[in-house]
């Protein structure tokens, strides 16, 4: 028998939100997702006014149609609220409250001759007015935000960063502390009724669910640095990740929900076959 390292495969996942039809473009990073490990899903239904029932069971639906199958239960968000809410508790010292809509935080980020306000991956860039807010003072229709600035100072580091599988691999994708301030800033943890934010739960399930590759579009490039961020605060492990080419409309947009032309319920409907699907979107 053949020598050398025994590597057991990766698990990897496809974490779809149940509020629309999958498209094209989910079929593409699930099947990535597949062919990397062994797959598990997750439903990210955390916003509760926007899921819906009947979307869940299309996504099983699809997905079992492709071929793919998982390790039963599925995990959805909406039963995994006692753990965000003990990740939220920890970070703690670290949050504050903000009462600040958006339009107030437009308002304050715009000098009225240049364009837009700056965004990244959690949208506007913070000015940091109800920074230093107590959490005491918490009102119910406040969110929580991470200080980023303190969180990086309390890990005593000036950078984090991560390797992608297919860009750069052998190269870190680095963040500077004053870098993730000026162009991530101080992210939303717990939304509005919500309870918790994507960036918090995705952490903490991925680690939950012991996922070692997490497979996802180019799109969440940047946002990854907050996972990192959060893993570091948290103790959790950094996963390796993937970040996966975008499958596009015939002008070059990204799909997304609204293009239910794209839904792979339509091309079903229309007799294409799984191999259809996989030709359509390049494998
Ligand atoms: N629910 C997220 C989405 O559908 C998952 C993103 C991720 O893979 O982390 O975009």
């Amino acid at each position: 028998m053949a020598g050398g390292p025994v590597t057991s495969p990766d698990i990897t996942r496809f974490a779809p939100s149940p509020t629309g039809l999958l498209h094209l473009g989910h079929a593409f990073s699930a099947l990535t997702a597949a062919a990397h490990g062994r797959f598990h899903l997750r439903i990210e239904d955390i916003d509760r006014d926007r899921c819906r029932p009947e979307f869940d069971r299309a996504i099983h639906d699809d997905l079992h149609w492709l071929g793919l199958d998982w390790p039963l239960p599925v995990m959805r968000q909406s039963d995994r609220m006692p753990a965000y809410h003990a990740a939220l508790a920890r970070l703690a010292p670290l949050t504050y409250p903000c009462r600040c809509r958006r339009g107030d935080i437009r308002a304050a980020l715009s000098a009225p001759q240049e364009g837009a306000p700056p965004a990244g991956p959690d949208g506007l860039i913070y000015p940091g007015t109800c920074r230093g807010c107590d959490l005491r003072d918490a009102g119910p229709d406040d969110v929580i935000r991470l200080d980023a600035a303190r969180a990086f100072d309390a890990l005593g580091l000036d950078r984090i960063g991560f390797r992608d599988r297919r860009i750069l691999p052998d190269h870190d994708h680095i963040l500077t502390r004053d870098q993730f301030c000026a162009g991530i800033g101080d992210v939303i943890l717990s939304r509005r009724g919500m309870g918790t934010s994507y960036h918090l739960a995705v952490v903490v399930d991925d680690a939950a669910q012991g996922i070692t590759l997490v497979t996802r579009g180019k799109d969440l490039f940047d946002a990854t640095f907050i996972h990192v961020l959060l893993q570091r605060l948290l103790d959790l492990p950094t996963p390796a990740y993937l970040h996966h080419r975008l499958i596009r409309d015939d002008v070059g947009r990204r799909l997304a929900k609204r293009d239910d032309a794209r839904a792979i319920r339509h091309y079903r409907d229309d007799g294409a076959t799984p191999t259809d699907i996989r030709h359509m979107i390049g494998l």
